[in-house]
């Protein structure tokens, strides 16, 4: 196997080379074109894989967002404090987005019959 004409550490030098590039410049591209044309010619939903439902985007799929996020009600928070309510749940209130579910039916496959 000396017909190649590279040596070890040439190879060696060029898939270092090649990892710190796809790494660096192309993976994140690449990768989601690759993911979404795999799930094009699937025909799979773009936007969910077809699982048909997808994390709320109010509340990243937690279900609860933090309350000021909007508006600020410190004033509130203070009030709350001062009437011995719960004040240890960091601010949480239920997304009203997604019903505190943290997920959503997918709005492109609810487009779909
Ligand atoms: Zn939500
Ligand atoms: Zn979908």
């Amino acid at each position: 196997m000396d017909g190649l004409g590279l040596t070890g550490s040439e190879i060696a030098g060029f898939v270092v080379g090649a990892l710190l590039l796809g790494a660096t410049v192309t993976a994140p591209r690449v990768d989601g074109f690759i993911a979404s044309s795999q799930r094009r010619s699937l025909r799979m939903c773009k936007r969910c894989g077809d699982l048909r439902i997808v994390a709320c985007p109010k509340c990243k799929g937690v279900g609860s967002v933090r309350k000021g996020g909007v508006l600020n009600m410190g004033m509130l928070d203070d009030l709350y404090e001062s009437f011995g309510a719960e004040a240890k749940t960091d601010n949480l209130v239920p997304c009203m987005n997604c019903r505190s579910k943290g997920r959503l039916l997918c709005p492109e496959c609810s487009k779909r019959p």
